[in-house]
């Protein structure tokens, strides 16, 4: 019989813990087994002697890892953290937030405690936090590496929010320090994990109407403001916020990476407002295959939309991209999905691959990628030629 010496005190707070510990046998969970000590019995252990051995999956549905969000503007208070009311494998347990009144807000409305409260300047001190397992970077977009890297070295797991940086070298900056702490990174892509966009997925890598052809992604907003509309802070404008949809569909829809692209800015309506970032955004992705996206992005008119044309039929979701609410049809008929909450799904998934020692299907390579395409892009806007993807 193998006993594992447990190293990780949060482990053993409660008996099914305790239990579950006992239970692992040999085949550890790859993650955990890492934090887990397995030594001969030698003696009758002093704790639960497990006479009927959990199941793996028993164990990993016992264990809830402990999120803490950095930031909390619009999308951490309006999505991420009631998401993680609804999440199974894990909670919301720590934040970090520059403003002391949100402190106060936040702990009273989510029952978090003042050891599991900080500011920018402590924030490293969470290296010291048996609560939180994996910190989630929900700052403006020029931020992101800073606190990916100094959540890494914490050595914490970490979500970081789309784009995933601001230039490619930040992106492989945060991809080296997470590998360096042994911390596995992921990318907020929730739509990975919406089922109308995983149709997409499947319809089109599986080729269920032919090779695609042409692909058409649109994704503007109609207004917008504050540090959106500084480049500095944002790395661009709706390319960098919106637009990154388009380029996100076009990949998953076919599978494939883009290999070239010209682009072309939009007129500027409002000059005062938009000196610093594109107004709007027009740009044609070439894939292998000679399939074409068109793709538009804006931040003064709403689209949303999702279309590949194929050899046999075409297929789409209009709207594609918002928290809720797609709807998505066939040159065969409609399509009928259950409505989720993305986030959630999002972040249990993220949990369950540490848990699971398995690889998450959004990781910071995809970021990356994605930030690479996103610079090739402005560089065809403003070159007005056709630039490469290398
Ligand atoms: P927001 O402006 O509502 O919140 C930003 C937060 O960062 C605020 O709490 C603000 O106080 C804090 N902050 C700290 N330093 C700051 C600084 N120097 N300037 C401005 N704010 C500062 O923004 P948001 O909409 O929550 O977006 C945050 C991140 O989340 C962005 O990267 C954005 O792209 C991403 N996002 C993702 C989704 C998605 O669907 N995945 C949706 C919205 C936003």
């Amino acid at each position: 019989m193998v006993q594992f010496r447990n190293t990780r005190r949060a482990f053993i707070r409660s008996a099914t813990q305790k239990i579950s510990l006992l239970a692992l046998g040999s085949q550890a969970i790859p993650a955990l087994a890492e934090e887990l000590e397995p030594v001969e019995e030698l003696l009758p252990p002093e704790g639960i002697l497990l006479e009927q051995p959990l199941a793996k999956e028993q164990i990993i549905a016992a264990k809830k890892l402990g999120i803490a969000l950095v930031g909390l503007g619009g999308y951490a208070g309006g999505q991420l953290a009631p998401a993680l009311q609804e999440t199974e494998h894990c909670y919301l347990a720590g934040i970090v937030t520059g403003t002391p009144q949100k402190a106060a807000d936040w702990k009273t409305k989510y029952n978090i405690p003042d050891k599991n409260i900080y500011n920018y300047e402590n924030f490293d001190q969470i290296i010291d936090n048996k609560d939180i397992d994996i910190v989630y970077v929900v700052l403006p977009n020029a931020m992101h590496c800073e606190y990916v890297i100094r959540a890494a070295k914490a050595g914490k797991h970490v979500i970081c929010e789309k784009p995933m940086a601001i230039t490619v070298e930040e992106c492989d900056r945060m991809i080296a320090a997470c590998k360096d702490a042994g911390k596995m990174l992921s990318i907020g892509y929730r739509l990975h994990f919406e089922p109308y966009n995983q149709e997409m997925m499947r319809l089109g890598t599986k080729k269920i109407f032919g090779e695609i052809k042409t692909i058409e992604a649109h994704d503007g907003m109609g207004d917008t403001n504050g540090w959106r509309l500084d480049k500095k802070l944002a790395g661009g404008g709706p390319l960098m916020d919106v637009g990154i949809y388009c380029v996100q569909g076009c990949r998953y829809t076919t599978g494939l990476e883009p290999i070239a692209v010209t682009a072309v800015e939009g007129p500027k309506t409002k000059p005062e407002k938009f000196k610093d970032v594109e107004e709007s955004l027009d740009w044609t992705l070439e894939f292998p295959g000679g399939i074409k996206a068109h793709c538009k992005t804006s931040y003064t008119k709403n689209m949303n939309l999702l279309q590949a044309n194929a050899e046999k039929g075409w297929f789409k979701l209009s709207p594609a991209y918002p928290y809720r609410g797609q709807q998505g049809e066939t040159s065969e008929g409609k399509m009928n999905f259950p409505s989720v909450n993305q986030q959630a799904r999002q972040m249990d998934d993220f949990a369950l691959a540490i848990l699971e020692g398995r690889a998450t299907p959004v990781p910071g390579e995809m970021g990356r990628q994605d930030v690479k395409i996103l610079q090739a892009i402005y560089k065809a806007m403003e070159t007005k030629k056709r630039v490469e993807i290398v």
